[in-house]
């Protein structure tokens, strides 16, 4: 395992490293900023898997010809209660953000929304679509499949045949932030495995098994040849819902689901979103006041104890608070590979770390 030390940078300047080096990349000023929004808003909410680490990754598609910066969605077909879009691999930060825009849109109009959105560069932490949808008290729901390099074994098998399909629920309240569900059907998110792998530590019991099936806490495993596999999450219960995921995001929006090794090095994602209005139903009182009824139900302890569940949502927006006022710590395995990318593209080195100084 590697080892590695952390540097901590403001979130303002972390999205200027984004815009610097998206800039030079070529996408335009209305994309930079929607991609540097997206990746440190992962980075705040705890879920550095899918924040500015992924810089590297997009950088390789964009010269591989696998990521089409400054595309918008195409709508393939509209049936009213239907958007089928395709996504032209561009920005998968931008394209979902437009796709969300016309499904909120369109649960204006007529009370709810299906997008079948296909063919997008990685969209990132699917919890922020919920949140798109949620800034408008929307109920949404939202099944994710992932065309890559095979990395999840399903519940049975030893060998990698998926990727870490996620899936997220957004699940507004009354004047206060929504409810967000939203995690990979996998034990681990694999970017989670890259970080511990950067970071030089351990994974937890029951998330990796070795090329021959054996379980491993290392994740060199899934980073060192011969490559092991990530397990479901909840046994078969995860792999159910990941298969729910190929089914609704990789079959049914028209995009792929996984059949075997995968030529392209970019992450793929399809995903298939219904956007519900509950004032169209005609429930948002009773909505809101059963919701609110119930969290104060399930948070309520045991006499004389203190409160300690949580809800879906609440651990990132401690981690948020908690990073706005500290920084984001952001480990030197990662930076250095910012920064290469960076320099890749043309922007000098001295620029980058003058904006985080
Ligand atoms: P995770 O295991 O950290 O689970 C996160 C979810 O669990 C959140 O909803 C969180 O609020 C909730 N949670 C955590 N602790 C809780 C507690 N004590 N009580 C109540 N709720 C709690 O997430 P993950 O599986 O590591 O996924 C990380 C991110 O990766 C997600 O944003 C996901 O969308 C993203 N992802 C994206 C892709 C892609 O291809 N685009 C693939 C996989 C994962």
């Amino acid at each position: 395992m590697k080892s590695a030390q952390e540097i901590t940078i403001g979130s303002d300047a972390l999205k200027q490293v984004v815009n610097t080096i998206f800039r030079a990349a070529g996408s335009n000023e209305r994309e930079c900023g929607l991609l540097a929004d997206h990746l440190v808003e992962a980075n705040l909410k705890g879920h550095d898997s899918h924040g500015v680490g992924m810089i590297p990754a997009y950088v390789t598609s964009l010269k591989a010809g696998e990521l089409m910066l400054n595309t918008a969605p195409t709508v393939l077909r509209d049936t009213g209660g239907a958007l089928v879009l395709d996504g032209g691999l561009g920005l998968g930060q931008s394209i979902a953000y437009d796709a969300m825009e016309l499904g909120i849109q369109r649960t204006r109009e007529t009370g709810s929304a299906i997008i079948a959105l296909r063919n997008c560069h990685h969209i990132g932490r699917i919890g922020h679509w919920a949140e798109q949808c949620a800034r408008q008290g929307f109920v949404s729901v939202h099944f994710v499949n992932v065309v890559s390099e095979p990395v999840v074994a399903p519940f049975g098998g030893k060998l990698p045949k998926l990727v870490t399909n996620p899936v997220a629920i957004g699940i507004p309240r009354a004047e206060v932030e929504p409810v967000i569900v939203d995690f990979a059907t996998s034990k681990l998110a694999h970017g989670k495995i890259r970080v511990a792998y950067n970071k030089g530590v351990s994974v937890p019991d029951g998330t990796l098994i070795d090329s021959e099936g054996r379980p491993t806490n290392d994740p060199a495993a899934m980073f060192e040849p011969p490559t092991g596999a990530i397990l479901p999450f909840g046994e078969h219960k995860g792999w159910a819902l990941a298969f729910a995921c190929e089914a609704l995001a990789g079959a049914l929006t028209g995009g792929l689901a996984m059949k075997g090794p995968v030529t392209q090095k970019a992450i793929v994602n399809n995903m298939f979103s219904i956007i519900i209005s509950p004032e169209a139903m005609g429930t948002q009182a009773s909505y809101l006041s059963e919701l609110e009824d119930f969290v104060r139900w399930v948070q309520l302890p045991a006499k004389g104890e203190v409160p300690t569940v949580l809800l879906p949502g609440d651990p990132e927006r401690t981690t948020k608070a908690k990073r706005l006022a500290k920084g984001i710590p952001v480990d030197a395995n990662s930076w250095a590979h910012i920064i290469a990318s960076g320099v890749s593209l043309g922007v000098l080195e001295a620029e980058l770390s003058a904006l985080i100084a």
